[in-house]
């Protein structure tokens, strides 16, 4: 748009300070994949009856100035520029490098990003990966949020019938928050539903969210699929859930996301050389 002195400016002065601070965060980002800012954490996965089954591994990144950013603040960002594919490599190697140290063979779960599956040699670097880090690729499990799959779903496809070829497991993640959930439980090969925290957190007496999570078990359970509840924060919440027949549980109530240090005992002695 034109102002009265005949230059041309395409953005607001609020618009352009956002521009600049995506921008700057952009550079940053960058950088941080050079410097290798990132670390994870480890959140636990139970069993209704509370015996530890995995972990779910969930970036941070240890910003030089800011300290630890959590994933909801660079994320988003990574995956409209396209570096979460390298974070996401890291993310996947560093896990399955520490999984694979563990004395107990617990499950690992990690996060893939839509920009992730799209990449038609997704599944090829999982494999090679898994097979570096030693791990066997039925404890690695890799969670998808169903946005991940309304666009470019043939090389998405592809890559996850790939990942169930070599043993990977596949988690439906944040089930019920997107818009075609019960189509792609159709069309893709999930293992596990996760249920979304959203319908957990008003457990047990609000009747809709009680209803919801019900009849996502229900449907689960139909088609021959395990469901975890993440999110679960209370021992209401764990009762309702049990009583319904959930399988497993992810939450504050069992453990926060922590440096896996914090976890040792679950995970036994590393034997990291
Ligand atoms: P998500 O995959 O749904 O992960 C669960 C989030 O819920 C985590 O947030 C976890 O800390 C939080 N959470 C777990 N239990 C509870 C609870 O009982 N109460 C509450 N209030 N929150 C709980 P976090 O670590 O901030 O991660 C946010 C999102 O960032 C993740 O949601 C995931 O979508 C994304 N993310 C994290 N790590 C990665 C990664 O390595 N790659 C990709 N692509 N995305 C990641
Ligand atoms: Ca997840
Ligand atoms: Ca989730
Ligand atoms: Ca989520």
């Amino acid at each position: 748009k034109a102002d009265k002195s005949g230059v041309t400016r395409f953005f607001e002065p609020a618009m352009d300070t956002r521009f600049r601070k995506r921008h700057v965060l952009q550079q940053e980002l960058r950088l941080a994949i050079a410097r290798n800012e990132f670390v994870l954490h480890y959140q636990p996965i139970a069993k209704i009856d509370g015996s530890i089954v995995g972990f779910e591994a969930l970036v941070r990144w240890h910003h030089p100035e800011r300290g630890i950013v959590q994933p909801s603040e660079f994320i988003p960002l990574a995956e409209e520029t396209g570096l979460v594919a390298p974070i996401g490599e890291w993310v996947l190697r560093e896990a399955c490098r520490e999984a694979a140290s563990w004395d107990k063979p617990l499950q690992i779960a990690v996060n893939a990003s839509a920009v992730q599956l799209k990449h038609g040699n997704f599944a090829a670097l999982v494999e090679s990966v898994v097979q570096r880090s030693g791990l066997s690729a039925r404890r690695l499990e890799i969670e998808i949020t169903e946005g991940v799959l309304l666009t470019d779903s043939a090389v998405a496809l592809r890559n996850l019938h790939q990942l169930k070829e070599i043993g990977v497991n596949i988690a439906m993640d944040d089930f019920g928050t997107g818009y075609s959930s019960l189509s792609y439980l159709q069309s893709f090969p999930f293992d596990k539903i996760k249920i979304d925290r959203s319908f957990v957190a008003n457990l047990p007496g609000n009747a809709q969210s009680a209803a919801i999570v019900r009849a996502v078990i229900g449907l689960g359970h139909g088609l021959n699929l395990p469901i975890i509840a993440e999110g679960v924060e209370t021992h209401k919440q764990l009762a309702f859930l049990a009583r319904e027949g959930c399988d497993e549980i992810q939450g504050y109530l069992i453990g926060r996301p922590e440096a896996i240090e914090s976890y040792r005992m679950l995970t036994g002695k590393s034997q990291k050389r």
